[in-house]
Protein backbone atom coordinates (compact mmCIF):
# COMPACT_ATOMS: atom_id res chain seq x y z
CA UNK A 1 0.00 0.00 0.00
CA UNK A 2 1.31 3.47 -0.55
CA UNK A 3 0.02 5.94 1.19
CA UNK A 4 2.80 6.08 3.85
CA UNK A 5 4.79 7.48 1.25
CA UNK A 6 2.14 9.98 -0.05
CA UNK A 7 1.81 11.19 3.60
CA UNK A 8 5.71 11.45 3.94
CA UNK A 9 5.71 13.33 0.31
CA UNK A 10 3.01 15.69 1.12
CA UNK A 11 4.68 16.71 4.47
CA UNK A 12 7.79 17.31 2.62
CA UNK A 13 6.10 19.15 -0.03
CA UNK A 14 4.24 21.69 2.02
CA UNK A 15 0.90 20.34 1.45
CA UNK A 16 -1.60 18.28 -1.21
CA UNK A 17 -1.40 20.97 -4.04
CA UNK A 18 2.61 19.94 -4.71
CA UNK A 19 1.98 16.36 -6.07
CA UNK A 20 5.30 14.53 -6.82
CA UNK A 21 5.10 13.62 -10.58
CA UNK A 22 6.62 10.33 -9.39
CA UNK A 23 4.15 9.34 -7.25
CA UNK A 24 2.25 9.12 -10.83
CA UNK A 25 4.00 5.81 -12.33
CA UNK A 26 2.94 3.48 -14.77
CA UNK A 27 1.88 0.08 -13.64
CA UNK A 28 -0.23 -2.99 -15.32
CA UNK A 29 -3.41 -1.74 -14.01
CA UNK A 30 -6.24 -3.04 -15.82
CA UNK A 31 -8.55 0.18 -16.18
CA UNK A 32 -12.34 -0.75 -15.82
CA UNK A 33 -14.74 0.56 -18.36
CA UNK A 34 -17.61 1.07 -15.86
CA UNK A 35 -16.60 3.98 -13.50
CA UNK A 36 -19.28 5.46 -11.50
CA UNK A 37 -21.82 8.00 -11.96
CA UNK A 38 -23.36 10.14 -9.68
CA UNK A 39 -25.89 8.74 -7.50
CA UNK A 40 -29.99 8.67 -8.24
CA UNK A 41 -31.97 11.23 -6.32
CA UNK A 42 -33.27 9.74 -3.08
CA UNK A 43 -30.02 7.37 -1.41
CA UNK A 44 -30.22 5.16 2.21
CA UNK A 45 -28.96 2.46 3.33
CA UNK A 46 -29.06 -0.06 0.57
CA UNK A 47 -28.39 -3.10 3.56
CA UNK A 48 -31.63 -2.00 5.55
CA UNK A 49 -32.55 -0.41 8.69
CA UNK A 50 -33.61 -1.71 12.15
CA UNK A 51 -36.70 -1.35 13.37
CA UNK A 52 -36.35 1.45 15.99
CA UNK A 53 -33.17 2.73 14.26
CA UNK A 54 -33.70 6.39 12.79
CA UNK A 55 -34.23 6.07 8.97
CA UNK A 56 -33.03 9.38 7.32
CA UNK A 57 -33.13 9.41 3.28
CA UNK A 58 -31.34 11.90 1.51
CA UNK A 59 -33.29 13.57 -1.61
CA UNK A 60 -30.82 14.71 -4.17
CA UNK A 61 -31.84 17.66 -5.86
CA UNK A 62 -30.42 17.45 -9.98
CA UNK A 63 -30.24 21.10 -10.34
CA UNK A 64 -30.64 24.64 -8.56
CA UNK A 65 -34.08 24.66 -10.55
CA UNK A 66 -35.53 21.67 -8.97
CA UNK A 67 -38.74 21.93 -7.45
CA UNK A 68 -38.49 24.15 -4.43
CA UNK A 69 -38.87 22.44 -1.10
CA UNK A 70 -42.04 23.49 0.07
CA UNK A 71 -43.88 22.13 -2.69
CA UNK A 72 -42.00 18.59 -1.90
CA UNK A 73 -44.24 15.80 -0.45
CA UNK A 74 -43.12 12.05 0.19
CA UNK A 75 -44.43 8.82 1.14
CA UNK A 76 -43.89 5.09 1.79
CA UNK A 77 -45.33 1.98 0.56
CA UNK A 78 -44.84 -1.56 0.95
CA UNK A 79 -42.80 -2.72 -2.39
CA UNK A 80 -45.61 -4.70 -3.50
CA UNK A 81 -48.23 -2.40 -2.97
CA UNK A 82 -51.02 -1.61 -0.37
CA UNK A 83 -51.23 1.48 1.86
CA UNK A 84 -49.21 4.10 2.58
CA UNK A 85 -47.64 3.66 5.93
CA UNK A 86 -46.18 6.96 6.08
CA UNK A 87 -46.62 10.15 4.31
CA UNK A 88 -45.05 13.90 4.87
CA UNK A 89 -42.58 16.44 3.97
CA UNK A 90 -39.13 16.58 3.62
CA UNK A 91 -36.73 18.96 5.01
CA UNK A 92 -35.91 22.51 3.86
CA UNK A 93 -33.39 22.58 1.01
CA UNK A 94 -29.67 22.77 2.13
CA UNK A 95 -26.26 23.26 0.48
CA UNK A 96 -24.17 20.15 1.57
CA UNK A 97 -20.55 21.54 1.75
CA UNK A 98 -19.19 17.64 1.38
CA UNK A 99 -20.69 16.97 -1.26
CA UNK A 100 -21.66 20.58 -3.46
CA UNK A 101 -24.90 18.86 -3.37
CA UNK A 102 -28.41 20.46 -2.87
CA UNK A 103 -30.28 18.03 -0.66
CA UNK A 104 -33.46 17.14 1.32
CA UNK A 105 -33.64 15.03 3.86
CA UNK A 106 -36.69 12.53 4.83
CA UNK A 107 -37.60 11.14 8.02
CA UNK A 108 -38.81 7.92 7.82
CA UNK A 109 -37.55 6.70 11.34
CA UNK A 110 -41.64 6.03 12.53
CA UNK A 111 -42.00 3.09 9.89
CA UNK A 112 -40.89 0.39 12.27
CA UNK A 113 -42.62 -2.71 11.24
CA UNK A 114 -40.54 -5.32 9.27
CA UNK A 115 -40.95 -5.56 5.52
CA UNK A 116 -39.37 -3.75 2.21
CA UNK A 117 -40.31 -0.84 1.23
CA UNK A 118 -40.29 2.26 -1.16
CA UNK A 119 -40.20 6.02 -0.91
CA UNK A 120 -42.24 8.06 -3.73
CA UNK A 121 -41.47 12.01 -3.68
CA UNK A 122 -44.33 13.89 -5.59
CA UNK A 123 -43.26 17.11 -6.32
CA UNK A 124 -46.92 18.62 -7.77
CA UNK A 125 -46.80 18.60 -11.39
CA UNK A 126 -42.65 17.67 -11.84
CA UNK A 127 -43.25 13.97 -11.65
CA UNK A 128 -42.85 11.15 -9.18
CA UNK A 129 -39.35 10.06 -8.23
CA UNK A 130 -39.08 6.89 -6.69
CA UNK A 131 -36.37 4.79 -4.30
CA UNK A 132 -35.35 2.13 -4.97
CA UNK A 133 -37.15 -1.01 -2.67
CA UNK A 134 -35.19 -0.90 1.09
CA UNK A 135 -35.70 -3.38 3.93
CA UNK A 136 -36.29 -2.82 7.60
CA UNK A 137 -35.71 -5.73 9.62
CA UNK A 138 -33.96 -6.34 12.77
CA UNK A 139 -31.23 -8.69 10.91
CA UNK A 140 -30.38 -6.59 8.11
CA UNK A 141 -26.92 -6.18 9.36
CA UNK A 142 -26.13 -9.59 9.67
CA UNK A 143 -24.74 -10.47 6.43
CA UNK A 144 -22.59 -7.57 5.87
CA UNK A 145 -21.08 -8.13 9.67
CA UNK A 146 -20.26 -11.83 8.47
CA UNK A 147 -18.63 -10.76 5.25
CA UNK A 148 -16.69 -8.01 6.48
CA UNK A 149 -15.02 -9.33 9.34
CA UNK A 150 -14.87 -13.12 7.09
CA UNK A 151 -12.86 -11.08 4.57
CA UNK A 152 -10.32 -11.63 6.44
CA UNK A 153 -9.94 -15.07 6.08
CA UNK A 154 -9.73 -13.66 2.45
CA UNK A 155 -7.07 -11.76 3.47
CA UNK A 156 -4.94 -14.49 4.77
CA UNK A 157 -0.99 -15.21 3.37
CA UNK A 158 0.52 -18.63 3.64
CA UNK A 159 -2.23 -21.29 3.45
CA UNK A 160 -5.00 -21.91 1.12
CA UNK A 161 -8.11 -19.47 1.20
CA UNK A 162 -11.27 -20.87 -0.06
CA UNK A 163 -14.57 -18.57 0.31
CA UNK A 164 -16.26 -20.12 -1.58
CA UNK A 165 -17.92 -18.99 -5.32
CA UNK A 166 -14.35 -18.98 -6.79
CA UNK A 167 -12.52 -16.80 -4.27
CA UNK A 168 -9.72 -19.20 -3.26
CA UNK A 169 -6.39 -19.42 -4.07
CA UNK A 170 -3.45 -21.97 -2.88
CA UNK A 171 -0.82 -21.07 -0.24
CA UNK A 172 1.26 -17.61 -1.19
CA UNK A 173 4.31 -16.12 -0.05
CA UNK A 174 6.25 -19.46 1.75
CA UNK A 175 9.85 -18.46 0.53
CA UNK A 176 10.77 -16.01 3.52
CA UNK A 177 13.56 -14.59 3.99
CA UNK A 178 15.83 -12.03 6.55
CA UNK A 179 16.68 -8.65 4.24
CA UNK A 180 20.30 -7.24 5.23
CA UNK A 181 17.77 -4.11 6.98
CA UNK A 182 16.73 -6.58 9.62
CA UNK A 183 20.70 -7.37 10.81
CA UNK A 184 20.16 -11.09 10.47
CA UNK A 185 20.12 -13.38 7.11
CA UNK A 186 19.29 -15.98 5.45
CA UNK A 187 15.43 -17.62 5.04
CA UNK A 188 13.21 -17.49 7.98
CA UNK A 189 10.76 -20.17 8.32
CA UNK A 190 7.42 -18.12 9.21
CA UNK A 191 4.54 -17.71 7.23
CA UNK A 192 0.79 -15.85 8.02
CA UNK A 193 -0.82 -12.88 8.70
CA UNK A 194 -2.99 -11.30 6.34
CA UNK A 195 -2.23 -9.45 3.02
CA UNK A 196 -2.40 -5.75 4.59
CA UNK A 197 -4.30 -4.44 1.39
CA UNK A 198 -4.81 -4.62 -2.22
CA UNK A 199 -0.88 -5.57 -1.83
CA UNK A 200 0.62 -8.52 -0.98
CA UNK A 201 2.97 -6.83 2.40
CA UNK A 202 2.60 -7.21 5.77
CA UNK A 203 3.21 -4.51 8.35
CA UNK A 204 3.12 -4.49 11.70
CA UNK A 205 1.79 -0.83 12.58
CA UNK A 206 -1.05 -1.64 10.11
CA UNK A 207 -1.37 -5.13 11.75
CA UNK A 208 -1.72 -3.16 15.27
CA UNK A 209 -4.72 -1.20 15.47
CA UNK A 210 -6.60 -3.81 13.18
CA UNK A 211 -5.90 -6.44 15.13
CA UNK A 212 -6.19 -4.38 18.23
CA UNK A 213 -9.66 -2.68 17.00
CA UNK A 214 -11.06 -6.21 16.08
CA UNK A 215 -9.52 -7.52 19.77
CA UNK A 216 -11.32 -4.67 20.96
CA UNK A 217 -15.00 -5.60 19.24
CA UNK A 218 -14.39 -9.25 20.51
CA UNK A 219 -14.23 -7.41 24.43
CA UNK A 220 -16.87 -4.52 24.17
CA UNK A 221 -19.47 -5.78 21.36
CA UNK A 222 -18.73 -9.64 22.55
CA UNK A 223 -22.75 -10.58 22.17
CA UNK A 224 -22.69 -9.58 18.25
CA UNK A 225 -19.33 -11.88 17.63
CA UNK A 226 -19.07 -14.29 20.16
CA UNK A 227 -21.27 -17.07 18.13
CA UNK A 228 -20.47 -16.07 14.69
CA UNK A 229 -19.67 -19.08 12.58
CA UNK A 230 -17.02 -17.42 10.05
CA UNK A 231 -16.78 -21.08 7.97
CA UNK A 232 -13.47 -21.11 8.42
CA UNK A 233 -10.63 -24.32 8.62
CA UNK A 234 -10.48 -23.36 12.35
CA UNK A 235 -14.60 -23.30 13.16
CA UNK A 236 -15.52 -26.03 15.27
CA UNK A 237 -12.47 -25.98 17.44
CA UNK A 238 -11.63 -24.86 21.06
CA UNK A 239 -11.10 -20.88 20.38
CA UNK A 240 -14.30 -19.23 18.62
CA UNK A 241 -14.24 -18.29 15.27
CA UNK A 242 -13.86 -14.81 15.78
CA UNK A 243 -11.19 -15.25 17.96
CA UNK A 244 -9.62 -17.66 15.66
CA UNK A 245 -9.63 -15.43 12.38
CA UNK A 246 -7.56 -12.98 14.79
CA UNK A 247 -5.35 -15.10 15.89
CA UNK A 248 -3.86 -16.27 12.17
CA UNK A 249 -2.56 -12.36 11.92
CA UNK A 250 -1.48 -12.65 15.59
CA UNK A 251 0.75 -15.47 15.62
CA UNK A 252 2.56 -13.64 12.26
CA UNK A 253 3.05 -10.32 14.71
CA UNK A 254 4.41 -12.46 17.33
CA UNK A 255 7.31 -14.34 14.54
CA UNK A 256 8.22 -10.39 13.80
CA UNK A 257 9.29 -9.85 17.86
CA UNK A 258 13.11 -10.92 18.27
CA UNK A 259 14.73 -12.25 21.00
CA UNK A 260 15.22 -9.13 22.44
CA UNK A 261 11.45 -8.06 22.62
CA UNK A 262 12.39 -5.89 19.59
CA UNK A 263 9.72 -6.23 16.33
CA UNK A 264 10.91 -6.15 13.00
CA UNK A 265 8.12 -3.77 11.02
CA UNK A 266 7.42 -5.31 8.32
CA UNK A 267 7.58 -8.60 5.87
CA UNK A 268 7.43 -7.97 2.19
CA UNK A 269 8.70 -8.55 -1.23
CA UNK A 270 11.27 -5.59 -2.09
CA UNK A 271 9.18 -3.83 -4.38
CA UNK A 272 4.99 -4.67 -5.20
CA UNK A 273 4.11 -7.15 -7.59
CA UNK A 274 1.94 -6.81 -10.58
CA UNK A 275 -2.17 -7.47 -10.52
CA UNK A 276 -1.54 -11.33 -9.99
CA UNK A 277 -2.62 -13.85 -7.99
CA UNK A 278 -0.50 -14.16 -4.48
CA UNK A 279 0.48 -17.62 -5.26
CA UNK A 280 1.50 -16.59 -8.70
CA UNK A 281 4.16 -13.77 -6.87
CA UNK A 282 7.17 -15.45 -6.18
CA UNK A 283 9.39 -12.65 -5.04
CA UNK A 284 10.89 -13.65 -1.73
CA UNK A 285 8.90 -12.28 1.38
CA UNK A 286 11.36 -10.52 3.57
CA UNK A 287 11.61 -9.51 6.94
CA UNK A 288 12.73 -5.84 6.67
CA UNK A 289 14.15 -3.85 9.28
CA UNK A 290 15.50 -0.15 9.54
CA UNK A 291 18.76 -1.30 8.19
CA UNK A 292 20.84 -0.03 10.93
CA UNK A 293 20.94 -1.18 15.16
CA UNK A 294 18.71 -1.99 16.76
CA UNK A 295 17.07 -2.56 13.20
CA UNK A 296 13.65 -2.91 15.29
CA UNK A 297 11.61 -0.12 15.03
CA UNK A 298 9.79 1.65 18.13
CA UNK A 299 6.16 1.86 17.04
CA UNK A 300 6.21 -1.85 15.37
CA UNK A 301 7.09 -2.74 18.67
CA UNK A 302 4.90 -0.96 20.76
CA UNK A 303 2.34 -1.88 18.49
CA UNK A 304 2.56 -5.21 19.07
CA UNK A 305 3.01 -4.69 22.69
CA UNK A 306 -0.85 -3.23 23.24
CA UNK A 307 -2.15 -6.17 20.76
CA UNK A 308 -0.37 -8.83 22.74
CA UNK A 309 -1.50 -7.26 26.40
CA UNK A 310 -4.88 -7.38 24.66
CA UNK A 311 -4.89 -11.19 23.18
CA UNK A 312 -3.77 -12.02 26.43
CA UNK A 313 -7.04 -11.36 28.07
CA UNK A 314 -9.29 -12.20 24.91
CA UNK A 315 -7.45 -15.89 24.47
CA UNK A 316 -6.99 -16.92 28.53
CA UNK A 317 -10.49 -18.26 29.03
CA UNK A 318 -9.70 -20.75 25.93
CA UNK A 319 -5.95 -21.08 25.43
CA UNK A 320 -3.62 -20.28 29.10
CA UNK A 321 -0.71 -20.99 27.54
CA UNK A 322 -1.38 -18.98 24.52
CA UNK A 323 -2.21 -16.38 26.72
CA UNK A 324 0.76 -16.36 28.79
CA UNK A 325 3.01 -16.29 26.00
CA UNK A 326 0.93 -13.31 24.59
CA UNK A 327 1.59 -11.53 27.88
CA UNK A 328 5.43 -12.45 27.95
CA UNK A 329 5.63 -10.90 24.48
CA UNK A 330 4.17 -7.64 25.40
CA UNK A 331 5.98 -7.12 28.44
CA UNK A 332 9.49 -7.85 26.54
CA UNK A 333 8.10 -5.29 23.42
CA UNK A 334 7.40 -2.90 25.67
CA UNK A 335 10.31 -3.10 27.69
CA UNK A 336 12.61 -2.82 24.69
CA UNK A 337 10.46 -0.09 23.45
CA UNK A 338 11.52 1.68 26.22
CA UNK A 339 15.28 1.01 25.86
CA UNK A 340 14.59 2.32 22.32
CA UNK A 341 12.02 5.12 22.28
CA UNK A 342 12.53 6.77 19.03
CA UNK A 343 13.61 4.49 16.75
CA UNK A 344 11.67 5.62 13.21
CA UNK A 345 11.27 3.66 9.80
CA UNK A 346 11.94 4.37 6.74
CA UNK A 347 11.84 1.92 3.78
CA UNK A 348 15.71 1.05 3.31
CA UNK A 349 17.57 0.93 0.08
CA UNK A 350 16.20 -1.19 -2.46
CA UNK A 351 12.90 -1.37 -0.93
CA UNK A 352 9.90 0.18 -2.62
CA UNK A 353 6.55 -1.57 -0.61
CA UNK A 354 4.49 0.80 2.04
CA UNK A 355 6.32 2.53 4.72
CA UNK A 356 4.02 3.06 7.57
CA UNK A 357 6.73 5.42 8.65
CA UNK A 358 5.79 7.61 11.76
CA UNK A 359 8.03 9.67 13.01
CA UNK A 360 5.96 10.01 16.29
CA UNK A 361 5.90 6.44 18.71
CA UNK A 362 5.09 8.27 21.95
CA UNK A 363 0.98 7.11 21.06
CA UNK A 364 1.93 3.90 20.46
CA UNK A 365 3.88 3.64 23.57
CA UNK A 366 0.98 4.89 26.05
CA UNK A 367 -1.13 2.49 24.38
CA UNK A 368 0.87 -0.62 25.60
CA UNK A 369 0.98 0.64 28.83
CA UNK A 370 -2.34 1.06 29.30
CA UNK A 371 -2.94 -2.25 27.93
CA UNK A 372 -0.66 -3.57 30.09
CA UNK A 373 -1.85 -2.10 32.59
CA UNK A 374 -5.50 -3.00 32.16
CA UNK A 375 -4.14 -6.97 31.68
CA UNK A 376 -1.89 -7.36 34.70
CA UNK A 377 -2.08 -5.13 36.71
CA UNK A 378 1.80 -3.37 37.48
CA UNK A 379 1.83 -0.08 38.54
CA UNK A 380 5.02 0.87 36.21
CA UNK A 381 2.46 0.33 33.34
CA UNK A 382 0.08 2.97 34.78
CA UNK A 383 2.71 5.37 35.97
CA UNK A 384 4.33 5.40 32.60
CA UNK A 385 1.04 6.17 31.29
CA UNK A 386 0.39 8.79 33.62
CA UNK A 387 3.53 10.31 33.14
CA UNK A 388 3.37 9.56 29.22
CA UNK A 389 0.54 11.42 28.50
CA UNK A 390 2.36 14.92 29.59
CA UNK A 391 2.22 15.64 25.22
CA UNK A 392 -1.16 15.85 25.11
CA UNK A 393 -1.87 18.34 27.52
CA UNK A 394 0.62 20.94 25.13
CA UNK A 395 -2.23 22.51 23.76
CA UNK A 396 -3.99 22.98 27.01
CA UNK A 397 -6.37 20.18 28.21
CA UNK A 398 -6.57 16.98 27.13
CA UNK A 399 -7.40 16.14 23.55
CA UNK A 400 -9.01 12.82 22.11
CA UNK A 401 -8.28 12.55 18.48
CA UNK A 402 -9.96 9.87 16.48
CA UNK A 403 -7.84 6.68 16.09
CA UNK A 404 -5.62 6.18 12.88
CA UNK A 405 -2.86 3.61 12.38
CA UNK A 406 -0.25 7.06 13.42
CA UNK A 407 -2.24 7.80 16.30
CA UNK A 408 -3.50 5.75 18.79
CA UNK A 409 -3.28 8.39 22.39
CA UNK A 410 -7.02 7.56 22.36
CA UNK A 411 -7.16 4.23 22.59
CA UNK A 412 -4.71 4.89 25.09
CA UNK A 413 -6.78 6.71 27.53
CA UNK A 414 -9.43 5.25 27.01
CA UNK A 415 -8.51 1.47 27.90
CA UNK A 416 -6.96 3.74 31.34
CA UNK A 417 -10.49 4.50 31.93
CA UNK A 418 -11.87 1.35 30.56
CA UNK A 419 -9.11 -0.47 33.06
CA UNK A 420 -11.35 -0.01 36.08
CA UNK A 421 -8.85 -0.45 38.29
CA UNK A 422 -9.26 1.12 41.64
CA UNK A 423 -5.18 2.88 41.27
CA UNK A 424 -6.70 5.31 38.85
CA UNK A 425 -6.05 8.80 39.51
CA UNK A 426 -10.26 9.47 39.30
CA UNK A 427 -9.25 13.05 38.68
CA UNK A 428 -7.61 11.93 34.64
CA UNK A 429 -10.86 9.26 34.64
CA UNK A 430 -13.08 12.42 34.57
CA UNK A 431 -10.59 14.27 32.43
CA UNK A 432 -10.67 11.57 29.91
CA UNK A 433 -14.27 11.25 30.21
CA UNK A 434 -15.10 15.02 29.35
CA UNK A 435 -12.52 15.32 26.60
CA UNK A 436 -14.45 12.08 25.06
CA UNK A 437 -17.59 13.56 25.42
CA UNK A 438 -16.64 16.57 24.04
CA UNK A 439 -14.90 15.23 20.87
CA UNK A 440 -18.04 13.08 20.47
CA UNK A 441 -20.43 16.12 20.59
CA UNK A 442 -18.60 17.43 17.98
CA UNK A 443 -19.28 14.25 15.59
CA UNK A 444 -22.69 14.49 16.55
CA UNK A 445 -22.74 18.10 15.25
CA UNK A 446 -21.11 17.55 11.65
CA UNK A 447 -23.41 14.57 11.37
CA UNK A 448 -26.31 16.66 11.73
CA UNK A 449 -24.49 19.59 9.21
CA UNK A 450 -23.52 16.67 6.80
CA UNK A 451 -26.41 16.29 3.99
CA UNK A 452 -25.69 12.61 4.14
CA UNK A 453 -25.55 12.19 7.84
CA UNK A 454 -21.75 11.36 8.14
CA UNK A 455 -19.60 12.38 10.88
CA UNK A 456 -16.70 14.01 8.84
CA UNK A 457 -15.52 17.11 8.92
CA UNK A 458 -14.52 18.67 5.50
CA UNK A 459 -11.35 18.06 6.23
CA UNK A 460 -11.74 14.43 7.14
CA UNK A 461 -11.73 13.45 3.70
CA UNK A 462 -8.59 12.39 3.12
CA UNK A 463 -6.71 8.88 2.04
CA UNK A 464 -8.93 6.42 3.30
CA UNK A 465 -12.16 8.64 4.24
CA UNK A 466 -14.22 5.74 4.84
CA UNK A 467 -11.52 4.08 7.54
CA UNK A 468 -12.03 7.64 9.52
CA UNK A 469 -15.68 7.09 9.21
CA UNK A 470 -15.70 3.66 10.88
CA UNK A 471 -13.10 5.05 13.36
CA UNK A 472 -15.09 8.28 14.39
CA UNK A 473 -17.89 5.67 14.89
CA UNK A 474 -15.68 3.53 16.66
CA UNK A 475 -15.38 6.48 19.23
CA UNK A 476 -18.70 7.20 19.79
CA UNK A 477 -19.74 3.46 20.98
CA UNK A 478 -16.64 4.00 22.81
CA UNK A 479 -17.60 7.11 24.19
CA UNK A 480 -21.07 6.04 24.65
CA UNK A 481 -19.99 3.07 26.72
CA UNK A 482 -17.71 6.14 29.18
CA UNK A 483 -20.71 8.02 29.58
CA UNK A 484 -24.26 6.83 28.62
CA UNK A 485 -25.60 9.05 25.18
CA UNK A 486 -27.88 7.55 23.15
CA UNK A 487 -27.14 10.44 20.52
CA UNK A 488 -23.75 9.13 20.31
CA UNK A 489 -24.52 5.69 18.84
CA UNK A 490 -27.05 7.05 16.39
CA UNK A 491 -24.79 8.81 14.94
CA UNK A 492 -21.94 5.98 14.63
CA UNK A 493 -24.61 4.29 12.64
CA UNK A 494 -25.53 6.96 10.22
CA UNK A 495 -21.63 6.56 9.01
CA UNK A 496 -22.69 3.18 8.48
CA UNK A 497 -25.53 4.24 6.35
CA UNK A 498 -23.31 6.79 4.70
CA UNK A 499 -20.66 4.08 3.94
CA UNK A 500 -23.65 1.26 2.65
CA UNK A 501 -25.31 3.89 0.36
CA UNK A 502 -26.44 7.30 1.36
CA UNK A 503 -24.20 9.34 -0.13
CA UNK A 504 -23.68 11.66 -3.23
CA UNK A 505 -23.22 8.37 -5.53
CA UNK A 506 -25.74 6.16 -4.13
CA UNK A 507 -22.79 3.56 -3.95
CA UNK A 508 -22.05 0.94 -1.02
CA UNK A 509 -18.22 1.29 -0.44
CA UNK A 510 -18.50 -2.31 0.88
CA UNK A 511 -17.87 -5.04 -1.97
CA UNK A 512 -21.02 -7.70 -2.45
CA UNK A 513 -23.11 -5.35 0.34
CA UNK A 514 -25.98 -3.72 -1.27
CA UNK A 515 -27.79 -3.15 -4.70
CA UNK A 516 -25.36 -0.96 -6.27
CA UNK A 517 -21.64 -1.92 -4.37
CA UNK A 518 -18.34 -1.05 -5.47
CA UNK A 519 -17.24 -3.20 -8.27
CA UNK A 520 -13.55 -2.03 -9.04
CA UNK A 521 -11.75 -1.97 -5.70
CA UNK A 522 -7.66 -2.01 -5.84
CA UNK A 523 -7.10 -5.13 -4.75
CA UNK A 524 -5.02 -7.81 -6.47
CA UNK A 525 -7.15 -10.99 -6.29
CA UNK A 526 -10.02 -9.16 -7.21
CA UNK A 527 -8.35 -7.83 -10.12
CA UNK A 528 -6.35 -10.97 -11.28
CA UNK A 529 -9.16 -13.73 -10.72
CA UNK A 530 -11.10 -13.96 -13.91
CA UNK A 531 -14.29 -13.18 -11.48
CA UNK A 532 -16.21 -10.18 -12.72
CA UNK A 533 -17.32 -8.84 -8.88
CA UNK A 534 -14.84 -8.26 -6.20
CA UNK A 535 -13.49 -10.22 -3.38
CA UNK A 536 -16.75 -9.78 -0.56
CA UNK A 537 -16.92 -8.13 2.64
CA UNK A 538 -14.04 -5.26 1.63
CA UNK A 539 -14.32 -1.58 2.11
CA UNK A 540 -12.84 0.67 -0.42
CA UNK A 541 -10.97 3.74 0.98
CA UNK A 542 -13.49 6.25 -0.40
CA UNK A 543 -12.87 9.66 -1.54
CA UNK A 544 -10.33 11.41 -0.84
CA UNK A 545 -9.90 14.94 -1.26
CA UNK A 546 -6.25 15.06 -2.59
CA UNK A 547 -6.32 12.17 -4.87
CA UNK A 548 -2.71 11.05 -6.18
CA UNK A 549 -3.00 8.05 -8.18
CA UNK A 550 -3.28 6.92 -11.89
CA UNK A 551 -7.20 7.21 -12.03
CA UNK A 552 -6.44 10.98 -10.63
CA UNK A 553 -5.20 12.30 -14.01
CA UNK A 554 -7.92 14.48 -15.59
CA UNK A 555 -10.37 14.47 -12.20
CA UNK A 556 -11.75 18.11 -11.53
CA UNK A 557 -11.21 19.41 -8.60
CA UNK A 558 -14.28 19.78 -6.33
CA UNK A 559 -16.36 19.18 -3.18
CA UNK A 560 -14.69 16.51 -1.15
CA UNK A 561 -17.35 13.13 -1.39
CA UNK A 562 -16.89 13.79 -5.18
CA UNK A 563 -13.35 13.00 -5.38
CA UNK A 564 -13.87 9.55 -6.03
CA UNK A 565 -13.35 6.59 -8.26
CA UNK A 566 -14.22 3.04 -8.47
CA UNK A 567 -11.64 1.65 -11.05
CA UNK A 568 -8.99 -0.49 -9.74
CA UNK A 569 -5.93 2.18 -10.79
CA UNK A 570 -7.76 4.54 -7.87
CA UNK A 571 -5.03 3.41 -5.28
CA UNK A 572 -5.35 6.30 -3.22
CA UNK A 573 -9.78 6.48 -3.56
CA UNK A 574 -10.09 2.66 -3.51
CA UNK A 575 -8.12 0.64 -2.64
CA UNK A 576 -8.77 -2.10 0.34
CA UNK A 577 -6.81 -2.18 3.78
CA UNK A 578 -7.35 -4.61 6.35
CA UNK A 579 -6.99 -1.12 9.03
CA UNK A 580 -10.45 0.31 7.02
CA UNK A 581 -12.49 -3.02 7.20
CA UNK A 582 -11.67 -3.15 11.21
CA UNK A 583 -13.74 -0.22 12.42
CA UNK A 584 -16.14 -1.55 10.23
CA UNK A 585 -16.93 -4.78 11.67
CA UNK A 586 -16.46 -2.87 15.45
CA UNK A 587 -19.53 -0.68 13.81
CA UNK A 588 -21.32 -3.39 12.37
CA UNK A 589 -21.00 -5.25 15.77
CA UNK A 590 -22.31 -2.47 17.73
CA UNK A 591 -25.07 -2.06 15.66
CA UNK A 592 -25.93 -5.74 15.84
CA UNK A 593 -26.17 -5.98 19.49
CA UNK A 594 -28.29 -2.99 19.61
ZN1 LIG B 1 0.58 -14.22 0.74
Amino acid sequence: MRRREFLKMATVCGGAAAWPAALFFAEPFAWAADDVVEGGPIVFNQAGYLPDAAKLFTLRLSSPSSPSSSSVTFSVRPVNGGAVVLSGKPSAVREDAASGDRVQVCDLSSVRAAGHYVLETDAGGAGTKKSAPFEIGKDVYRRALWLTMRSYYGQRCGCSVDLGDGYAHPACHLDAAFHASSGKSGPYKNHGGWHDAGDYGRYVVNSGISTGTLLWTWEMLNGAVRKIDLKIPESGGKIPDFLAEIKWNLDWMLSLQDVDGGVWHKQTSENFCAFIMPQDDHMTSYVIGTGAAPFKSTCATADLAAVAAIAARCYGPYDDAYAKKCADAARQALAWASKNPNVTFENPAGVRTGGYGDDDCRDELLWAAAELWRTTGDEEYRKALEVGIGYLRADGGLKIKTPGWSDLSAMALWTYVMAERKSASSELVAQIREASVHAAEELVRNSRENGYGNTMALGDYVWGSNGVAGNQSLQLIVTDRLQKNEGFRAAAAENLHYLLGRNCWDLSWVTQVGRNACMHPHHRPSGADGIAAPWPGLLSGGPNAHPADPAAKGMTPGPPMKMYRDVEAAYSMNEIAINWNAPLVFLLAGVNEG
